[in-house]
């Protein structure tokens, strides 16, 4: 895997705040290598990518180790016409992007699991 970092630039060109903040995310992400990732360091990469973008939280991703939050796509972006809907209550997440079998809405996601 190559990467870049500010060093390897032979010239230092000034940065945008925008692309300081994307690198400081892919660099949580990257970590050593091909070190198998965790849920922190994912959130933290998510966290350093939303300071970029600046996007709306929609709801929950339901996987065995937890929760990822979900989040509205980047404005500009591609993305499917389908419905993503709750994986409990069936009620609309957002318009699209679907289908995502796992979802979670924030109703869903604030009761206790039996009560689902
Ligand atoms: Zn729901």
């Amino acid at each position: 895997m190559t990467h870049y970092s500010n060093t390897d630039n032979p010239v230092d060109f000034p940065k945008s705040e925008k692309r300081k903040q994307i690198e400081a995310g892919a660099n949580i992400h990257a970590g050593d290598g091909y070190e198998i990732g965790t849920k922190e360091k994912y959130e933290a990469f998510v966290e350093k990518r939303m300071e970029s973008e600046a996007r709306e939280h929609i709801g929950y991703i339901e996987r065995e180790e937890g929760y990822y939050k979900l989040y509205a796509p980047p404005k500009g972006s591609i993305v499917t016409h389908a419905f993503i809907l709750c994986k409990y209550c069936n009620g609309s997440i957002y318009h699209c992007m679907g289908p995502k079998y796992d979802a979670v809405c924030f109703t869903c996601y604030d009761k206790e699991p039996e009560l689902r």
